[in-house]
């Protein structure tokens, strides 16, 4: 049967952290009532009105550009994208259509143990538009309304090279950009709330080809599964029509969630439509060159060399060090632990099993969480030193989580110390051995299950608190007498 080879090429929108907009002082927050933040400018209202560009969206933008190992255009400039659409009220766009803020960049993916390269063709800042919102009877009575509180909000796209070859290497690539961006706190790159939104180029061709087929741009995904399982369809679809011998019709197609298929919207736009121009009303200027190293030292020590650093520094597994550094307050929280308690295979451990257990299960990010950094560093520590059991730890562990409260106050509080006294636990190990003289005998007749049985007692007595070394050193003397 004829093998195909996926071609994707992705495009991501993504909304700036700025508090307003990008040509006008109108908030950018989210969820406010429809049409309450809007000014003239951004209503595309006649009048004198000037833009004014925002310096924050465009030291954003540069400093993503930067963080994508992209270079950085020597000059800034704005032009016009002419379309009419409803949810665009001054009928252009204002986009960094010639020459866009950043070129040729890459972002690296782990995937199967191989790092590979996606590249990235350019970034760009450009002004978002309002949003439409479709209501009554589609069939008899349909009407929509028009919220402008998002028109003009800076918004950057990344492109990437047609490079990404199946659904998982685009979900690869997305949840990397994503960190990226939330490390250099530009976006907070939420996908449902639409600040981080991606539309998805995708076409077959036949295996060793060099010229790629028709393409569909796949749209409204709005979660990475949903990325995932909308290019996988496609593909799959795009598949079947090829091997029938037809041809895949070039369109856009929107990608419905509830249904699990791709419909299609409309017959694919040529760029030759936007009529671009340079705006007239901003005009070009040169970033001076010691704002840009100003921007590029703000930068922080990004995933892939934190990564790294994990691998090679504490000698972390790669699948620990790739855990820990998807988000930047999960590595900062990790290295903080380090500065208290230098053991980083246990800290890694404790993280990914208990740690992200209450996170998950919580529904709680750890910027909100109560537990510290320095007392799960002490927490670990008081398990060295046998102050208490791993089992009572965990115990402790929760109750930190939920209170905020220090280990060494709980064990106190709770009275959870360790018995590690042999004088003590020798009396307890002997009322349990003359309380089960059938286990006693089961072990003598080589059952060693009965070995467990006998631990199990003893650590029910103390409730939990026996030191688990010492007892089963203990009970192996005094059962082998
Ligand atoms: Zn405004």
């Amino acid at each position: 049967m004829q093998e195909f080879e996926t071609v994707i090429g992705l495009e991501v929108h993504v909304e700036l952290l700025t508090k307003t907009k990008m040509f006008c002082g109108c908030s950018t927050a989210f969820g406010a009532s429809p049409n309450t933040q809007v000014c003239p400018l951004c209503l595309g209202l006649p009048g004198g009105t000037v833009p004014e560009l925002n310096r924050k969206a465009i030291e954003y933008t540069i400093k993503a550009a930067m963080a994508l190992n992209c270079s950085i255009t020597e000059e800034i400039t704005f032009d016009r994208k002419n379309y009419f659409y409803a949810d665009l009220p001054k009928g252009y766009q204002i986009s960094q259509f010639f020459y866009p803020m950043g070129t040729g960049g890459y972002v690296e993916i782990h995937l199967n143990g191989s790092t590979k390269k996606i590249g990235i063709r350019q970034i760009h800042l450009e002004e978002d538009t309002g949003k439409l919102l479709h209501l009554g009877n589609i069939i008899s009575s349909p009407y929509s309304r028009v919220d402008f509180n998002r028109a003009g909000v800076p918004l950057v796209e990344i492109v990437t090279d047609p490079e990404v070859r199946s659904a998982e290497e685009a979900r690869l690539f997305l949840q990397k950009l994503r960190s990226i961006l939330r490390y250099i706190e530009i976006s907070d790159c939420k996908m449902e709330e639409g600040s981080m939104r991606c539309d998805a180029n995708i076409s077959l061709m036949p295996l060793g080809s060099k010229e790629f087929g028709n393409k569909t741009e796949l749209k409204n995904m709005n979660s990475f599964r949903s990325v995932y399982k909308g290019i996988e369809y496609e593909v799959e679809r795009q598949r079947n029509i090829l091997l029938e011998g037809a041809e895949v019709t070039p369109q856009t197609r929107h990608w419905d969630e509830s249904k699990g298929l791709t419909k299609a919207m409309r017959s694919k736009f040529v760029s030759a439509d936007y009529r671009c121009f340079p705006d007239p009303a901003i005009p070009p200027f040169d970033p001076p060159q010691e704002w840009l190293e100003e921007i590029r030292e703000s930068i922080p020590e990004l995933p892939d060399s934190r990564f790294t650093r994990f691998v090679r520094e504490y000698e972390l597994p790669p699948y620990d060090a790739e855990v820990l550094t998807g988000s930047r307050e999960m590595a900062d929280f990790f290295d903080a632990v380090l500065t208290l308690y230098n053991e980083p295979k246990n800290v890694s451990n404790w993280i990914m099993s208990e740690f992200l257990r209450l996170l998950n299960s919580t529904n709680t990010e750890i910027s909100e969480c109560r537990i510290k950094p320095e007392d799960l560093g002490e927490l670990l520590n008081l398990m060295d030193k046998e102050v208490i059991s791993g089992k009572i730890a965990k115990g402790v562990f929760e109750e930190m989580f939920a209170s905020g409260e220090k280990p060494e106050d709980i064990i106190k509080k709770k009275g959870l110390v360790q018995i590690s006294d042999e004088n003590t636990l020798s009396k307890i190990i002997d009322s349990v051995l003359e309380g089960n003289p059938s286990s006693v005998e089961d072990f003598h007749s080589g059952k060693n299950k009965a070995m467990g049985f006998l631990v199990g007692q003893v650590m029910k007595e103390t409730k939990g608190k026996a030191n688990p070394q010492l007892v089963n050193k203990l009970l192996k003397e005094k059962i082998e007498k």
